[in-house]
């Protein structure tokens, strides 16, 4: 994987490959290309004069740098498996990831040496470094001393290069394991599809990318740095997102990637405009559900389409709306707000019955995936690896992502929830997602969030969270009742709250399971 991305970039290794944001302290940093291969050899060294058996894990638990960056590349050079970790995570979290994960290595910011690297002891770890965002940290005081020429470790397309821990929507997060081809070929495949230029742009150097996600994971790691790696493309790099100044930065960068929050986020400031957007090639979207209204808001402010796609840690990416028309599919271009598309080229996507069995065009039901992105399982999770792919008649095996959706006939893929997150009432079928789609429609509504909650009569009932637009006042009465006029009665959640804000995680995903939690016990 590394030699792949070293091979992309440019010929000019002076040239800038990454831009910092100022922050707090001071100044603006460039590093060049030369810098990242520098740095990571210097790293990678280090890593190998631990004498560490193949395949150890590297885990990390930094705040967002290209030091950071830097380990990650150098972590594939040593032939080792990177093992990101969520900064939001505590000292309980920690021992369950560093206990699950027997890392060989652990990295950590300077001001949580003091309890990581006494659970790091605790559990045999016998390398503890820091890493600040600041440069500092005992990591790089070790690595300026190693040389920074380094060969990278050959490692197969089956070897291990990540373990990427799930972002525990749905319960305790499961570790991932991602090969070497998986994230090659993934990047390859949405290099193609979603057309990354290495000329034209602001600066005639090609595409430019945002870089404002977390690079605990896929999203933020994969998608988006292997999508600029990949094709030698310059990054705009901040730590934080703040919507005024990505905004103020649009104008030099051609492409944006983000989750729907920070979409959202960004339409609640008056300095996006068509012109603010004006050299911009390409928005994605991804890791929750975007709404129609975000999407529909967004073609209208800026005059462009945000592409939603659609993958988990488990896979990669799955699907894409198309970025040009797309051959596979009568030469569909159309990106469909509410849809994530067309299964990307590699991925086979099927969606199946409760027995196992494909439905028909249109049927709802678990989306089952196959293809190279795929990962081998979950880390030390044999039992719950196999429960979680198929073995049908022929032999063949898929991998039951858990979300639940249908494939039109024109071939798009919609996600309608979680299988976790079905609600089934008085035995039927309740799809959060459709009474959500509703709630948002109405007048005042900002988002809502609907989950399943113990009924003694009903088994199940639903229950909706709602928040309101600025300025709006909500009646959770009067929701319910508008709802009775367009919904059937099965569907019309028992009970609704206006609240503040929705639960969020790090990747701005609704915490259902939160909102379960809390509302268990209205019925029981
Ligand atoms: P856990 O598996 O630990 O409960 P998680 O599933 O949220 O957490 P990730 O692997 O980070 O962890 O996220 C993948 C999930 O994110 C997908 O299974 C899907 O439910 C959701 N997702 C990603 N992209 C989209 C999208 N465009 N629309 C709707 N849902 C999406
Ligand atoms: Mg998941």
């Amino acid at each position: 994987l590394y030699n792949a991305l070293r091979a992309a970039f440019p010929t000019d290794l002076d040239s800038p490959a990454i831009e910092t944001d100022a922050g707090a302290q001071g100044q603006a940093l460039v590093y060049s290309w030369r810098d990242l291969d520098r740095a990571s050899a210097m790293m990678a060294n280090l890593l190998a004069s631990l004498e560490l058996p193949p395949g150890s894990r590297i885990a990390v638990q930094v705040e967002k740098s290209v030091e950071a960056l830097a380990l990650y590349l150098a972590t594939l050079r040593a032939g080792h498996v990177y093992l990101p970790l969520n900064t939001a995570y505590q000292s309980g979290e920690m021992a369950y990831f560093i206990g699950n994960a027997e890392p060989a290595v652990v990295v950590c910011t300077p001001g949580n040496f003091g309890w990581v690297s006494k659970l790091a002891f605790q559990a045999g770890v016998s390398h503890v470094y820091t890493l600040g965002d600041d440069r500092s940290g005992s990591l790089l005081e070790r690595a300026v001393h190693h040389s920074d020429r380094h060969q990278p470790v050959p490692r197969a397309p089956d070897d291990l290069a990540a373990i990427l821990y799930t972002s525990g929507t749905t319960g305790r997060s499961k570790g991932a394991m991602l090969t070497h081809g998986n994230l090659l070929s993934n990047a390859r495949v949405l290099k193609e599809y979603w057309g990354w230029r290495t000329t034209g742009g602001p600066e005639g150097r090609g595409d430019v990318l945002i870089h404002t996600l977390p690079i605990f994971h896929v999203h933020g790691l994969f998608v988006a740095v292997h999508g600029a790696l990949l094709n030698g493309s310059k990054m705009l790099w901040y730590s934080r997102f703040d919507p005024k100044k990505i905004i103020a930065r649009l104008p030099e960068a051609t492409v944006f990637m983000g989750v729907p929050t920070l979409y959202v986020r960004m339409l609640a400031e008056p300095s996006l405009t068509r012109d603010a957007a004006r050299n911009m090639r390409l928005f994605v979207s991804g890791s929750a559900p975007l709404l129609i209204e975000t999407f529909n808001e967004w073609r209208e402010r800026t005059g462009h389409t945000i592409l939603e796609r659609y993958g988990m840690s488990e896979t990669v990416m799955l699907t894409s709306n198309p970025y040009a028309p797309d051959a596979r599919y009568q030469n569909q271009s159309e990106r469909r707000g509410g849809t994530v598309g067309f299964p990307l080229p590699g991925v086979e996507l099927r969606v199946s019955g409760d027995d196992g069995v494909a439905l028909p065009t249109g049927d709802i039901g678990g989306i089952q995936v196959r293809g190279p992105g795929v990962f081998q399982g979950y880390w030390r999770m044999p039992e719950k690896t196999a429960e979680e792919f198929t073995r049908d008649s022929q032999g063949q095996s898929w991998f039951k992502t858990g979300d639940v959706g249908k494939v039109d006939e024109r071939g798009y893929v919609t996600i309608v929830g979680r299988a976790k997150d079905l609600i089934i009432s008085g035995g039927y079928n309740v799809y959060p997602a459709e009474v959500e789609s509703y709630l948002n429609d109405l007048p005042g509504v900002m988002e809502s969030a609907v989950v399943g909650v113990p009924h003694p009569d009903f088994g199940e009932v639903g229950v909706a969270v709602v928040t309101a637009k600025p300025g709006a006042t909500l009646s959770a009465e009067d929701l319910i009742a508008t709802l009775k006029t367009k919904l059937a009665g099965y569907k019309i959640p028992k009970r609704c709250f206006v609240a503040t804000e929705l639960p969020r995680n790090a990747m701005g995903k609704v915490q259902k399971n939160v909102l379960r939690e809390q509302h268990k016990g209205l019925f029981a």
